[in-house]
C-alpha cells in the first residue's frame, strides 16, 4: 500500500562495500546505523505507521560536518538519499527502502535572539522546540498548530499555522537558511545570498539539499492567548459553516480558526451522550483584547453547542493541544487540495464523507487562508497558491492495519468528489498523500523557474524523494 520512493536503476547502497561504509563512519561525529544495529530500528520508524522502510543506512548527523560527508557519500555512491527533519510527513519521504537516510533529529538546537527578533534553530527541530524557547521571550515565529511536527519540512513547503493570516506562511518568516547542496558545498541563502536557492526553497520543498538550519523573523505572541474549540452536532454544520464563511469576510488576522468535521472523542469533558456522533467543530487561536474574544468570535459561538473547550491559555499549550490526537505509530493518510470559495456543495461533500468515514479518528478539515499569506505576490517565493482562500484536508487516522484500503480509498474518494467541484484545484506538499501528485499542481507558474533552479543546484536529480522538480535533461 506504501508507495515506493525507489525507481528502476537506483544504486542501492546495500551493494556498496563494507570498506566504503567503515570509510564514512570514520568521518562522522554521529553513529551510522546498519540494519543489525542498535537503534536501527528507532531512526527508521517515522510518525506514520503505515510506512514500514529499511534504509540500508542511516547517518544520525550532529552537525553540518557529517551532512556534507553524507552528501559526499550518496553523490559519489550515487545511493538513493531520503531526508529526515521530523519525520512527520505522511507520504514518509523522509525514509526510503536501501536507501542512505540524512537524519537530522539531533540537529534540534534553538537559538533566540531577542534583540534582533530572531531564532535560529536546526533542519531537525520540532515546532516544540521553537515555541518552548521563544515564548520565553513573549515571541513566536509562524509554524503550524501541532508541536511535534518537524519545522523543516513545514517551512520548506510552505507552513500554514495560527499566525500565517497576520504574519505569513512559516517560509515567508525565512530570514536565511543553511544548506548543504548537491555537491557537498555549504551556502547561506538569504536576500542577499545564493538569492535564487532562497527564493526556492520558499515553498520547493527539499528539491535544493539538506537544510541544516534555519532562521526566522519572530513577532509578539501570548505568552497567553484565547482558545477556541467549541463542537456542534454535525446537522448544525451547514448552518455554523454559512455563519463560518460570513464571518470570515469581516475577521480580524488576529483570529485564526479551522473548523473540521469529526466524530466526538469518547472521553470527557464531552457528555456521553454525544461519544461517537457527527460532529463540527471551530478550532482557533484568537490574540489582543481577552475581553473582544466573545464579540470577536460570536457567530461561531451563537448555535447550540455540544461542548465549548473555549478558555484562556498560554500559546505554548495551545500549540500542543491536538498532539495527542496524532500519536506515533498510528497509521495516517492525509491528501489536501485548494478551494477559491467555501460553497454549500464543498459543506456537502465534509459532511458526507465524514458521516462515511470507516475510523472515527479521522476528520475532513478546512483550512481558512489569506490575510498576508494572499498579499505577498504569487512570483515573490516558490510557494504558488497564495491567492486560495481555503484548502480542504481529508485526513484518515486509523488503527486497524486490515483497514488500510478502506481509509485509504475513503480519503481518494472524498477528494475525486471534491476535485470534481467548480471550486477546487491545486495542491500542498506537506498534506500530499503518498506524494504522487505532479509537481505542477504544486507550483503552478512557478514551476518553471524552480526547474531553473532545481538544474544549477542538483543536476543530477540526487534529492528526489519530495514533491520531486525533475531538474532540465533527466525527464
Ligand atoms: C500531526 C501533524 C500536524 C501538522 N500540522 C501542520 C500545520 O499546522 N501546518 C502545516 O502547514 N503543515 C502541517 N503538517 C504537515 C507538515 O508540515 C508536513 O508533514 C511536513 O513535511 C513535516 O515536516 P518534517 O520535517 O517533520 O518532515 P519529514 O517527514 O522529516 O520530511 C519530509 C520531507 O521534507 C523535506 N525535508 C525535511 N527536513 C528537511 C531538511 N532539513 N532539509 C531539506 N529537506 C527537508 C524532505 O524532502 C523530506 O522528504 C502537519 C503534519 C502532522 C503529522
Amino acid at each position: 500500500m506504501t508507495a515506493s520512493g525507489t525507481s528502476a536503476g537506483d544504486r542501492r547502497v546495500s551493494d556498496l562495500s563494507q570498506q566504503a561504509i567503515d570509510d564514512l563512519r570514520s568521518g562522522l561525529r554521529g553513529d551510522l546505523l546498519e540494519p543489525d544495529d542498535d537503534g536501527y530500528d528507532e531512526a527508521r520508524t517515522v510518525w506514520n505507521g503505515m510506512i514500514d522502510r529499511h534504509p540500508a543506512l542511516v547517518v544520525q548527523c550532529t552537525g553540518t560536518a557529517d551532512v556534507v560527508a553524507a552528501v559526499e557519500f550518496a553523490r559519489e555512491t550515487g545511493s538513493e538519499v531520503s531526508i529526515h527533519g521530523g519525520g512527520h510527513n505522511v507520504s514518509g519521504s523522509a525514509v526510503a527502502d536501501g536507501g542512505l537516510m540524512i537524519d537530522l533529529s539531533p540537529m534540534n538546537g534553538v537559538h533566540v535572539d531577542p534583540e534582533a527578533g530572531t531564532v535560529r534553530a536546526g533542519g531537525g527541530a520540532l515546532l516544540g522546540d521553537v515555541d518552548h524557547e521563544t515564548q520565553l521571550f513573549g515571541l513566536a515565529a509562524p509554524l503550524g498548530v501541532v508541536s511535534e511536527t518537524g519545522i523543516a519540512g513545514l517551512t520548506l513547503n510552505g507552513g500554514y499555522g495560527h499566525l500565517s493570516r497576520e504574519y505569513g506562511l512559516a517560509a515567508d518568516n525565512l530570514r536565511e537558511v543553511d544548506i548543504v547542496t548537491a555537491d557537498g558545498q555549504v551556502r547561506t541563502a538569504s536576500e542577499d545570498r545564493h538569492a535564487d536557492l532562497f527564493w526556492a526553497v520558499r515553498g520547493g520543498g527539499g528539491n535544493f539539499g539538506v537544510v541544516t538550519s534555519l532562521e526566522y523573523d519572530l513577532h509578539e505572541v501570548g505568552p497567553e492567548v484565547s482558545q477556541l474549540f467549541v463542537w456542534y452536532h454535525a446537522d448544525e454544520a451547514a448552518d455554523r459553516l454559512a455563519a463560518f464563511r460570513e464571518w470570515t469576510e469581516s475577521a480580524p488576522r488576529t483570529a485564526a480558526v479551522l473548523p473540521f468535521l469529526a466524530h466526538v472523542p469518547a472521553e470527557e469533558p464531552f457528555p456521553e451522550a454525544s461519544w461517537g456522533e457527527p460532529a463540527l467543530a471551530f478550532f482557533g487561536c484568537v490574540r489582543g483584547d481577552p475581553a473582544a474574544f466573545e464579540e470577536t468570535v460570536g457567530p461561531l459561538t451563537a448555535g447550540d453547542p455540544i461542548v465549548d473547550l473555549s478558555e484562556r491559555t498560554r500559546f505554548e499549550a495551545l500549540q500542543a493541544l491536538l498532539d495527542e490526537d496524532y500519536p506515533d505509530g498510528l497509521r495516517y493518510y492525509w491528501k489536501s487540495l485548494y478551494l477559491t470559495e467555501l460553497t454549500d456543495e464543498v459543506v456537502d461533500v465534509m459532511v458526507r464523507y465524514n458521516d462515511s468515514a470507516p475510523s472515527d479518528l479521522s476528520t475532513v478539515d478546512l483550512w481558512w487562508l489569506g490575510g498576508q499569506v494572499a498579499d505577498v505576490p504569487q512570483d515573490a517565493t516558490a510557494f504558488w497558491h497564495r491567492d486560495k482562500p481555503f484548502m480542504l484536508n481529508f485526513e484518515a487516522n486509523w488503527e486497524d492495519p486490515d483497514r488500510d484500503d478502506d481509509n485509504v480509498q475513503w480519503v481518494r474518494e472524498g477528494f475525486a468528489a471534491a476535485e470534481e467541484l467548480a471550486v477546487s484545484g491545486g495542491r500542498y506538499g506537506n498534506f500530499p498523500g503518498f506524494a504522487g501528485d505532479p509537481a505542477h499542481l504544486l507550483f503552478g507558474e512557478n514551476y518553471d523557474r524552480l526547474v531553473e533552479v532545481k538544474t544549477e543546484y542538483d543536476p543530477e536529480n540526487l534529492f528526489r524523494l519530495n514533491q520531486n522538480i525533475a531538474p532540465r535533461g533527466t525527464d
